[in-house]
């Protein structure tokens, strides 16, 4: 059960629309466009049969949902997990338009998600899930519909699955119908950093409001996993104090700084974080809590709530998961003082350098590591100023004005391109 199933608090929709009515309330939208954008344009529900490796057969629920394709193809992640609901791909699916908008590249948002136990599910299962899922939802994906990426258990391999299903039903490869791939399938160099980097970026960019410098800035990551592993790495590299990591077995903490290069070579043979010799143990909620000036939560959602909102200690709040905050918790931080880097603007260099990759597969020409490294940055520290700059001028904290933002142009391409009747 979620934190917020426990706590009868929102759902990943519902806190997503609460931000929703909050900012359209403000930039006074049409009361239809509103109705309009708050639901998504195609949800898909599919069973997926598949044989596992005991010869028994089992059937496993999937979900595509594709919010807007108002100002391009649909974009967004699919994950495996026991908890993906219909519900929560709704509100991350809107959240991705409201990404890619954020960020001002030409995608709409989706999501997907299939009800399973990685942990308990072999390569080959995996294989035949992720297939079966793609042929189902095939008629509505591709590079013009909608391109699915990595999220949570999932990671290049799934791609290239989806990828490969995709190829073998239209009769040649298409490389752009996924991204997240391997770079030897089309990949972007730079792209399995993309979404740790735009974190390091966006917080980089709250540094220089504070006047801080990295060295003296103690750093917080809960969740090992891509964004975590590859933000500590980056960030520890940059010269910012790691002090704690936790992932879901478990957290370890050093007031002096982790070595992160040793904690990621600790997590290949252990699989956690969790009996790190270089720090003290630690809970994974409790993680949260401690004493530092940058808290980067990128596990999972609703993490930070409003029970342990007041116990935030960290001035710069950097999103890296999806919704990892909830609305009620929201304000409590604002209340409190704390710079938070919405997930929509914090993360969004994941979806960025995936825009990149689809438009070098479409071009079949490749880019040298450090220019997708320099474009991301422009754009990521671009959209910084846009929405923090957006809230100063509408007095709003920075989620309402990354919300506000986004909605205001995927609103203005709709008005654009009218309504198809
Ligand atoms: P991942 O599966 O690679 O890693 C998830 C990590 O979180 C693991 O270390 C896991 O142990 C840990 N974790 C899970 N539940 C936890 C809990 N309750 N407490 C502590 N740790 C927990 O996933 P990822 O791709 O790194 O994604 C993490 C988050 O970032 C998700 O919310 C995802 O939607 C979001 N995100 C990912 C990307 C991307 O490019 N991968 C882009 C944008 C947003």
């Amino acid at each position: 059960m979620s934190v917020a199933e426990s706590e009868k608090e929102l759902s990943v929709y519902e806190s997503m629309a609460a931000r929703f009515d909050v900012a359209a309330r403000k930039l006074n939208l049409d009361e239809g466009l509103c109705h309009y954008l708050r639901m998504p344009n195609r949800e898909i529900i599919v069973h997926i049969p598949v044989m596992l490796d005991s010869g028994k057969l089992a059937v496993f629920d999937g979900y595509r949902v594709q919010h807007s394709i108002a100002r391009g193809p649909c974009k967004g992640g699919v994950r495996f997990s026991p908890h993906v609901t219909l519900d929560e791909m709704r509100g991350l699916a809107a959240e991705m338009t409201w990404k890619c908008a954020v960020v001002n590249i030409p995608f709409g948002g989706a999501k997907g998600g299939v009800v399973c136990d990685p942990a308990k599910l072999s390569q080959g299962e995996l294989e035949r899930i992720t297939r079966r899922y793609t042929a189902e939802i095939l008629d509505y994906i591709g590079p013009e519909r909608d391109v699915p990426a990595p999220d949570m258990n999932t990671n290049e391999q799934t791609m290239a699955w989806i990828m490969d299903t995709y190829s073998m039903h239209v009769r040649h490869t298409v490389t752009a119908s996924v991204t997240g791939k391997p770079l030897d399938l089309g990949g972007s160099r730079g792209r399995r950093a993309a979404t740790g980097r735009g974190c390091m970026i966006a917080t980089d960019q709250a540094l220089k409001r504070f006047g801080w410098k990295r060295e003296a800035t103690r750093v917080i990551i809960q969740g090992f996993g891509n964004v975590g592993s590859q933000a500590a790495r980056l960030m520890h590299e940059a010269g910012y104090r790691i002090i704690g990591v936790a992932d879901i077995g478990g957290g370890i903490f050093n007031t002096h700084g982790l070595d992160i290069a040793q904690l990621i070579e600790y997590v290949k043979e252990h699989r956690t974080v969790r009996g790190f010799p270089g720090g003290e143990s630690i809970g994974p909620q409790e993680i949260l809590e401690q004493d530092c000036e940058v808290l980067l939560p990128a596990a999972t959602e609703s993490v930070i709530n409003s029970k342990n909102a007041r116990k935030i200690k960290a001035r710069i709040l950097s999103e890296g998961a999806n919704s990892p905050t909830t609305p009620p918790a929201d304000d409590i931080l604002f209340e409190r003082g704390v710079f938070v880097i919405p997930d929509i603007l914090a993360n969004s260099g994941g979806v960025t350098v995936s825009y990149f990759e689809w438009v070098q597969d479409r071009q079949g020409y490749f880019w040298p590591e450090g220019m997708v490294n320099e474009r991301l940055k422009h754009i990521m520290v671009n959209a910084f100023n846009d929405v923090v700059g957006y809230g100063e001028r509408h007095n709003v904290n920075n989620r309402i004005a990354a919300y506000m933002l986004a909605i205001d142009r995927v609103a203005f391409s709709i008005k654009l391109r009218g309504i198809y009747a």
